[in-house]
C-alpha cells in the first residue's frame, strides 16, 4: 500500500472512531429479585455513529429498556462496558452522569411525560430553564423547537387540549431544546395509533437528516423498519441481528 493510501485509511479510521456516539461491549445486566436472578442482557456489542437513526427492536421483555437505561448511565451494567460520546461510563460520577443526561441527551417516553398544568411552550421552556439560558434565547429556541414539530399554533396549549400524537411532538420539542447529541426514545409510538405512529417516526427521520442529531429508539413497531438506517433485534437479552438499512435498499435499487 502506497504511504499515501495508509495515511488515508488512517485518517478514516480515526474519522470513524471519532463518530461513534454510542460502544457497548459485553454488556451484561442481571437483576436480583429475591434469590432469582434475571438474565435481562447477556453481552450486548452494538455501535451508535453519529447521525444515526438506529432502532432497538424485540418484544416486550427483550431487554430493551434496559439497554437504553445503562447507555444514558441511569443504570450500571453487571459487567462489560458503555462508552458514550467516547467516555467510558463506569469511571464517571454520578454528577458526571447527570451532568451528560441533562446536557447531551434528550429523553422520549412512551407516555410523553409532560407537565399537564403547564403549555406546550412552558414543557419545553422549562428544559432550558433547567440548562440555565438567557430568558431571550430560551424565547427563540422554544419557538425554534415548536416549529420543528409542526407544533408553533399549539403553543399555549396545555397537554390535556392537545391529541396523543400532538402531546408526543411537545415531548419531542423537549427533548431537542437544548441541543442535545443524542435522542433516545423508548417506545415513543406504543400509545399512539398506527396512523400517527408512522407520523411521528417520519418526524423522528426528519429531525436526525436536518438537526444532525444521533437518535436510538427502543421499539417493536415494525413500521420502524421503513425510516431507522440500523436495526437491531434483541432477543431475551441477545441481539440476534443487526442490520443496516441503508446498503439493504442499495442493495434493492
Ligand atoms: P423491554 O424494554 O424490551 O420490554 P426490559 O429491559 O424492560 O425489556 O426487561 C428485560 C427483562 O428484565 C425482563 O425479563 C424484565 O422483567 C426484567 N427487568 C427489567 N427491569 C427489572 C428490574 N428493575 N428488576 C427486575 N427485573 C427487571
Ligand atoms: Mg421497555
Amino acid at each position: 500500500m502506497a504511504v499515501r493510501e495508509q495515511d488515508r485509511a488512517g485518517a478514516q479510521e480515526k474519522e470513524s472512531a471519532s463518530e461513534t456516539i454510542v460502544r457497548t461491549v459485553d454488556l451484561v445486566r442481571i437483576y436480583r429479585v429475591g434469590g432469582d436472578e434475571v438474565h435481562a442482557l447477556r453481552g450486548v456489542n452494538l455501535a451508535v455513529k453519529k447521525g444515526e437513526f438506529v432502532a432497538l427492536k424485540g418484544r416486550s421483555g427483550s431487554g430493551k429498556t434496559t439497554l437504553l437505561n445503562l447507555i444514558s448511565g441511569l443504570d450500571t451494567p453487571t459487567s462489560g462496558k458503555v462508552y458514550l460520546f467516547g467516555r467510558d461510563l463506569s469511571e464517571a460520577s454520578e454528577r458526571e452522569l447527570l451532568e451528560l443526561r441533562r446536557r447531551h441527551i434528550g429523553f422520549v417516553f412512551q407516555s410523553f411525560a409532560l407537565i399537564p398544568t403547564f403549555s406546550a411552550y412552558e414543557n419545553v421552556d422549562l428544559m432550558l430553564r433547567i440548562g440555565g439560558f438567557s430568558r431571550s434565547e430560551r424565547a427563540k429556541r422554544v419557538r425554534e423547537c415548536l416549529e420543528l414539530v409542526g407544533l408553533l399554533r399549539w403553543a399555549g396549549h396545555r397537554p390535556y387540549e392537545l391529541s396523543g400524537g400532538q402531546q408526543q411532538r411537545v415531548a419531542i420539542a423537549r427533548a431537542l431544546a437544548n441541543r442535545p447529541e443524542l435522542i433516545i426514545a423508548d417506545e415513543p409510538t406504543g400509545e399512539l395509533d398506527s396512523v400517527t405512529g408512522r407520523q411521528i417516526l417520519e418526524l423522528f427521520r426528519q429531525i436526525v437528516d436536518s438537526e444532525g442529531v444521533t437518535l436510538i429508539m427502543a421499539t417493536h413497531d415494525p413500521t420502524v423498519e421503513d425510516y431507522a438506517d440500523v436495526i437491531y433485534e434483541l432477543v431475551d437479552g441477545q441481539v440476534v441481528e443487526a442490520r443496516d438499512m441503508r446498503t439493504y435498499l442499495s442493495a434493492l435499487r
